[in-house]
């Protein structure tokens, strides 16, 4: 199903990127478990040396199962190429060292993922590739990190666990005529919720672990936009070799089958919860998108279709009750990653940001009353309950 971009939602998370009639007539795409991909004849060599056959290898180089995901993914977003990795981390890291280069520089937003900044902070300063950090949402320090070698902008929208949404109309504008790659980490946002391709972005980036997979059951990323953007990385990937598997690839595509229906009951969960939260008196602060409260609300309503299932609160600064509160938790598991549809709750301070000093952890906001809540498809009054009788 590749000709009719204008199909629903739904009907291409179902029926795109797959073939209608494979060998072996089985309605679902097959999982090719294999590691190669052997040849009938040398003249069959001789072809794929000349470059007159196209066809698979190896398995690093990618295989049918791989593909399959890629293209439903790639119309999911409406770009012209997706690339999968074997995690979100992977196809980050992959795409910064493809595009980087010694001397060149980096300007991230402050609250993008932690593993992420680590990268970008501890890593790529050892090949002489210089980072600015920059507050999330703050344009004109944005604006003002430009360098004549800065070569690539990347953040993320909404981000963790505040949701803070960047304007991208807004971000573009900057960015406008300067030969500057803008990378955003769409994974909260999803290609259902948002498309920062249309507002110009050059690569989008989504950890398909979390609401791609959305069954917490496999690991995977994946980057998109045009193809001579993707192409180079597709053959970095070849050399870093951080591959999805098979067996992963089929689950991506069997989880994408409910993409939308999973993202509409999830933004329906999102912002009960949410408003639920917002009127409970042990809840002293709620940031999610979908509410008034939020300060880029109306950007997150002019930009996006619905805000997801992040829904980050705080309670009384104080730890024991905190974690009193997760360990009464009968439904809603502890843990972290986010998309699934189980829910998820944790507890940033003690679960994220073990490794940093208090002090470290208030400058990036990451209070001890903090609690970030991923919800997930169950009935919103059972999530509710749940919460309700953990917080008494
Ligand atoms: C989880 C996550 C990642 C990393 O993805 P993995 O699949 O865990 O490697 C990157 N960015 C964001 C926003 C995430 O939530």
């Amino acid at each position: 199903m590749k000709k009719d971009k204008k199909s629903g939602f739904s009907t291409k998370s179902v029926h795109a990127g797959e073939i209608r009639y494979n060998e072996y007539g089985s309605i679902t795409t097959p999982i090719v478990q294999t590691s190669t991909f052997i040849f009938k004849n040398i003249e069959e060599i001789k072809k794929l040396a000349k470059g007159d056959l196209d066809r698979y290898e190896y398995g690093r180089y990618g295989h049918p199962t791989q593909f399959a995901a890629e293209r439903k993914l790639a119309e999911l977003e409406e770009a012209e190429d997706a690339v999968l990795f074997s995690s979100g981390m992977s196809a980050i890291t992959t795409s910064l060292f493809a595009i980087l280069t010694s001397g060149d520089h980096i300007i991230i937003t402050d609250d993008a993922y932690k593993r992420t900044l680590d990268f970008c902070k501890t890593c790529l300063d050892r090949y002489n590739i210089e980072c600015t950090v920059v507050k999330m949402c703050d344009y004109g320090a944005i604006e003002e990190a430009i360098k004549p070698n800065t070569r690539i902008f990347f953040s993320e929208s909404p981000t963790n666990p505040y949701l803070n949404i960047m304007d991208l109309k807004r971000l573009m504008n900057i960015f406008k005529g300067k030969d500057i790659l803008v990378i955003s980490d769409s994974t909260f946002a999803t290609p259902y919720n948002q498309k920062p391709l249309e507002y110009g972005v050059n690569l989008i980036i989504h950890s398909g672990t979390k609401y791609l997979g959305g069954h917490n059951d496999l690991l995977s990323g994946v980057v998109l936009g045009k193809k001579e953007l993707t192409t180079p990385i597709r053959e970095y990937l070849k050399i870093t070799g951080g591959v999805i598997d098979p067996n992963s690839s089929y689950l991506l595509i069997r989880g994408l089958k409910t993409f939308e229906i999973r993202m509409q009951r999830i933004n329906e969960n999102g912002q009960i919860v949410a408003e639920y939260l917002e009127n409970h008196p042990k809840v002293e602060k709620v940031y999610y998108p979908g509410l008034p409260s939020h300060p880029h609300h109306d950007v997150a309503k002019e930009q996006m279709k619905g805000f997801g299932g992040v829904v980050t609160f705080e309670v009384e600064d104080n730890t024991e009750y905190v974690l009193n509160f997760l360990s009464r938790l009968s439904i809603i598991n502890i843990g972290p990653s986010l998309g699934g549809v189980e829910s998820l709750v944790t507890h940033p301070a003690t679960i994220s940001y073990y490794n940093c000093t208090k002090e470290e952890r208030l400058s990036l906001g990451i209070k001890d009353g903090l609690i970030r809540l991923a919800v997930g498809v169950e009935n919103a009054e059972d999530i509710i309950k749940d919460i309700d009788q953990a917080l008494s």
